[in-house]
């Protein structure tokens, strides 16, 4: 019997790919609220709410996921606040799904490429300077910034009845992608139905995802939130990929995300399949991912790692010393909550005068998200880089513009940048 990806809401007891019971906690960061739930100060006196979340590992495929599905409704609401145009990193990294989609494969002209949860149309936008016919699929309000900018995108969630519309309308297509969303969907197997129905024969879904290599590697626990369900290794792709008879016949390590895998899977089963698919598994292996000592001591850092931070903050505060975050990505909400750092240790955090997030709360501790300019004035004694992952040209363009705070990258170690 085929196994059942689309998760109800709520408790998940079995593997989400391959449904092995063989699940093994790696550690409990508590009831969270969900991380991108920010909230408006009216809000702030009303009941909040929070989930279990719990990190695990499949003894038997390898996939890291959490063990309880949020309703979708509840993390990606209209006017969920993040928006991937809105640094030109960003924009030169997502690109890159183009450039290296089209120099793997020869597209018929005109092709339609489709993107899932294609945010402001960045992916898009690269497909479609380069002659590709382009439409994105997008649930949340960031879908009229992309219509706007002439990115044609549905304002819908992905599944097997959207696609069965779109099929009707625009014909099948040559390219998928699911950029940072194909770990964050409840309902997998109507995707995969979908996306499958949607493609020509030899179609390609490209996806990108956070690595749990890289998040073993670097104590990534920050990236352990409701709206992130599974955290792929490439074996457990290809146990997924397999069971809807398509065939993961290449991959690429990018550093998207502090560190992310782009994987081209080919619909039909026995396609070729590239070199770098079978040494990625092999590193998988040596690097422990298929050994659950690997996730013990993955967890002893990951506790080492939160009570340093603890500890620095804690002491610099009590020496009367000001701290203050910087960057609000929506993983620093579980950082920020496991570690404790509520307002009375980090009174706000600093976003630039573009954020959409400006004037909102950071849920559970309720630390304020303020305008930049007011950290620039104060020069805080020490500033907690909530993007760690992208340090060395924010840490660059903060002293630019006159910085002279003490910086602390809080992963994969604590570390202090004094100037
Ligand atoms: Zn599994």
């Amino acid at each position: 019997m085929p196994i059942e990806h689309d998760l109800p809401v709520g408790k998940i007891n079995c593997c989400q790919v391959c449904g092995s019971e063989k699940l093994h906690l790696v550690v409990d960061l508590g009831h969270q609220p969900p991380c991108d739930s920010l909230l408006w100060s009216p809000q702030l006196d009303d009941a909040e709410k929070s989930y279990p979340l719990r990190f695990l590992v499949c003894e038997d495929c390898s996939l890291g996921q959490i063990d309880y599905a949020v309703a979708p409704e509840e993390l990606f609401f209209p006017d969920y606040p993040y928006r991937s145009g809105i640094t030109a990193t960003l924009v030169d990294k997502l690109s890159q799904t183009a450039v290296s989609t089209l120099s793997r494969f020869k597209l018929p002209e005109n092709a339609l490429v489709m993107d899932i949860g294609s945010n402001d149309g960045t992916v898009l936008s690269a497909f479609k300077e380069r002659g590709m016919k382009v439409l994105g699929v997008e649930a949340t309000n960031i879908a009229k910034i992309a219509n706007e900018n002439g990115i044609e995108t549905l304002q819908a969630f992905f599944n097997e009845e959207l696609a069965s519309e779109v099929h009707q309308s625009y014909g099948t297509a040559s390219v998928i992608c699911a950029t940072n969303v194909f770990a964050h969907i409840s309902g997998l197997g109507s995707i995969m139905r979908g996306v499958s129905s949607l493609l020509d024969d030899g179609g390609v879904f490209v996806t990108q995802s956070h690595y749990l290599l890289d998040l073993l590697e670097t104590n990534q626990y920050n990236s352990i939130y409701h709206e992130h369900l599974r955290y792929y290794t490439l074996k457990s792709l290809i146990v997924l990929f397999e069971q809807y008879n398509f065939t993961v016949t290449d991959v690429e390590r990018i550093d998207n995300y502090g560190g992310s895998i782009r994987v081209f899977a080919v619909k039909g089963s026995g396609r070729e399949v590239s070199a770098a698919v079978t040494a990625l598994l092999e590193e998988e292996e040596k690097a422990g991912l298929y050994d659950l000592e690997v996730y013990r001591t993955f967890a002893q850092r990951l506790i080492t790692a939160k009570r340093d931070l603890l500890t620095l903050v804690v002491s610099a505060c009590s020496q009367g010393k000001k701290v203050v975050g910087i960057g609000c990505p929506g993983r620093s909400s579980t950082l920020m909550n496991f570690t404790g750092l509520a307002p009375d240790l980090v009174p706000y955090i600093a976003e630039q005068s573009t954020s959409l997030k400006l004037g909102l709360f950071l849920p559970g501790l309720h630390v304020p998200i303020i305008d930049e300019k007011v950290m620039f004035e104060e020069q805080p004694d020490y500033a907690i880089m909530l993007s760690w992952h992208y340090a060395d040209p924010i840490i660059q363009k903060l002293r630019a513009k006159g910085l002279k705070s003490k910086i602390i990258l809080p992963l994969p170690e604590v570390t202090v940048i004094e100037n």
